[in-house]
């Protein structure tokens, strides 16, 4: 079987997915298709880097991946569910007439070799299996964060190589203006997320709450309450049907700890929670429970930093 993944410069979505491929098909060929020349690619699992570069028209892009994959036949072709992985791995299917299941939260192979591919599905109430049976290479987008990234363990000298970025890139789109994205680390690949929810009252509880994860050089989360409620972007919701995150240090104020909020988190190393109800649910998911008010205590956490950087 052969399977390609598509790796995003300076992401490491596409190493998790390496990753994914060797654990779920171990006798499988990996090509990593990538937009750069990163050998963590061959040490995290791959056998084969095909470099393609990258071509910021997102279109060209897609085109070029189309025709790599047409040439390569693989019979698994996997993209991180990014806002490019999304755009490049749509438009690729649609000029392989094959089919892609979207925003995957989990994969397997079945005993006859085919891939389930597994996303939540009417409104995140069910989750669906899908197979794609006729058409090939069965495409997936997976949403990022679901899987870890694997530790670097094979080594890369005889690993093949090959050099597909002189590739002809047919010009779609014009660029009229560059607009930067709001600064701050990534959610799903924060070290440090400090996350907030419905108890946070409002935008300015979060605001106090970016400037403690400015501190930390971590990233907002949030809840679908404190999302629902206006307080901050649907970009920050972590859980079901936000991001998963996977942090060394997850801290929640004011979270109840619902399950649709904790599938979100559950991998995060250490969980402080934050909440004046001791029996809140957060706290069966908590290594640090503290009961009190989240406003003193994000003071506290603030002045505390601060003191040990030598800030104040
Ligand atoms: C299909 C579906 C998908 C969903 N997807 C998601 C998802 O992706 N992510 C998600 O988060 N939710 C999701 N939800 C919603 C989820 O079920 C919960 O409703 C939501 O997570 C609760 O958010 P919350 O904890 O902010 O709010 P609440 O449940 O209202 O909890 C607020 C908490 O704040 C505490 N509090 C109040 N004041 C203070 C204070 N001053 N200091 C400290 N603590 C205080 C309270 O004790 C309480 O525990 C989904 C639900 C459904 C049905």
């Amino acid at each position: 079987m052969k399977i390609a993944v598509y790796c995003e410069k300076m992401r490491e979505d596409g190493l998790a997915l390496i990753g994914k491929a060797r654990a779920m098909a171990p006798k499988s060929r990996v090509i990593a298709l990538c937009e750069e020349q990163d050998e963590a690619v061959l040490s995290c699992g791959a056998d084969e880097l095909a470099y393609l570069g990258l071509v910021l028209d997102d279109c060209a892009q897609a085109c070029r991946v189309a025709e790599v994959l047409k040439t390569l036949g693989p019979d698994i072709a996997l993209f991180p569910a990014t806002v490019r992985g999304r755009f490049i791995s749509a438009w690729a299917a649609a000029k392989l007439q094959t089919g892609l299941t979207a925003d995957c939260t989990a994969l397997s192979i079945t005993e006859d070799g085919i891939l389930k591919q597994t996303r939540p599905a009417y409104g995140s109430n069910l989750t669906a299996d899908i197979l794609c049976r006729e058409r090939r290479p069965q495409m997936a987008s997976v949403r990022p964060g679901v899987f870890p990234v694997p530790a670097s363990t094979k080594r890369v000298e005889d690993r093949a190589f090959s050099d597909l970025s002189g590739l002809a890139a047919p010009s779609l789109l014009e660029l009229l203006a560059h607009t930067p994205v709001e600064g701050g680390a990534s959610l799903s690949s924060a070290r440090v997320v400090v996350a907030g929810g419905k108890g946070v009252g409002g935008a300015e509880g979060f605001a106090l709450l970016r400037v403690l994860a400015e501190l930390l050089g971590g990233a907002v989360g949030a809840t679908r309450s404190a999302v629902d409620a206006g307080y901050i972007s649907y970009a920050h919701q972590v859980g079901q049907t936000g991001v998963t995150v996977r942090p060394e240090l997850y801290i929640a104020f004011g979270i109840s700890g619902m399950i649709q909020h904790t599938v979100g988190m559950s991998a995060a190393r250490t969980v402080v929670a934050v909440n004046t109800d001791k029996n809140a649910p957060i706290f069966r998911s908590a290594d640090y429970g503290i009961v009190a008010p989240w406003r003193e205590t994000a003071l506290y956490m603030l002045q505390f930093i601060k003191e040990r950087k030598g800030l104040i």
